[in-house]
């Protein structure tokens, strides 16, 4: 089998291993034809298999790696004065995590934040052993963490062994505007209720490949919580994301999301682009209609919901 230096090892277990190479799809033989591995991978019939979520690190940006599974990712952004993680990931992944990190020359403990996107177990599942491992600071918005503590001694969602969930102690409290600065990175951290009561997404992160920068966004979550008093929320939310303009790279939290900007995939699809890219050709993450499109469909789901709680509530006529 051709590959790539972009291997995708895709089998934990000794029985199969599949690589994703520019030529090669993963899981093609095993999943619907022309389905997008990064779809394959939360909604196919086998996206509840451990083996197919496991991946080896990639590189994306000089200063970015993609080191978690493959329906939830997690990134490290690099800086000489440390590092920052954004998202975790949940067991039986973290053992992978972690080791992904090491892969990309980073130590652990070099790394000085941790970002939990929002309150669910495949965002925050991961969190309480990275607390412990790096000793860094884990941030997550108020409503979130509430949620994050209310997680304790469930049985993890994905785990086979259905080991009892263990959740980070509360740190970090993240609020809307809150600046935050590792090395050459100024974040601003937004707070963006809907998909939860908390939800995350920071700005500022700057993006380097060669002498090129780009102005990166990390975030996730739709629109609307419930009822009249949700929906106007989910509008105050998606007037915050639209108002963030000139994002040309959307760190997005999931490979599967809508709209990826790519056709026909997602990250992992973006990815394959990457490994094939000869000089001179455009960064295939960099994408500034991928933001545009999100914040301007967050914008009309909401302004769409809105109109249809006031008209419950009687408000319309
Ligand atoms: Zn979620």
């Amino acid at each position: 089998m051709h590959t790539t230096k972009l291997a995708f090892l895709v089998a934990a277990s000794c029985s199969a291993v599949l690589m994703l190479s520019a030529d090669v799809a993963v899981g093609a033989a095993a999943t619907p034809a022309g389905e997008p591995f990064s779809k394959t991978c939360r909604e196919g019939a086998r996206a509840r298999e451990v083996p197919i979520q496991f991946m080896e690190p990639f590189k994306v940006f000089d200063n970015l790696w993609h080191v978690g599974p493959c329906y939830v990712s997690v990134w490290l952004l690099t800086t000489p004065q440390g590092h920052i993680l954004f998202d975790t990931a949940q067991e039986p992944f973290v053992d992978m995590v972690m080791a992904n990190i090491r892969k990309t020359g980073v130590n652990l403990r070099d790394i000085k934040y941790i970002f939990v996107n929002h309150g669910h177990l495949d965002h925050a599942g991961g969190a309480a052993r990275l607390q412990e491992f790096t000793g860094a600071r884990v941030g997550a918005v108020a409503e979130d963490w509430t949620m994050i503590e209310e997680l304790a001694g469930k049985p993890g969602g994905r785990d086979p062994d259905k080991k009892p969930n263990v959740v980070p102690k509360r740190d970090l409290v993240v609020k809307e505007g809150d600046k935050i600065d590792v090395g050459d990175q100024h974040l601003t951290m937004h707070n963006a209720p809907g998909h939860t009561p908390g939800v995350m997404f920071v700005e500022g992160i700057v993006l380097k490949d060669g002498a090129n920068t780009y102005k990166g966004i990390w975030g996730g979550g739709g629109a609307g919580g419930e009822g009249l008093a949700g929906a106007q929320t989910g509008l105050v939310t998606a007037n915050e994301i639209n108002a963030i303009k000139g994002v040309q790279v959307y760190l997005q939290t999931h490979s599967w999301q809508e709209p990826n900007g790519y056709p026909g995939g997602g990250i992992h699809e973006r990815a394959k682009l990457l490994a094939t890219r000869k000089a001179g050709d455009p960064h295939p993450f960099v994408d500034p209609a991928t933001w545009d499109a999100r914040a301007k469909r967050q914008l009309e789901t909401a302004q769409r919901v809105l109109a249809e709680e006031r008209a419950k509530a009687g408000g319309a006529r």
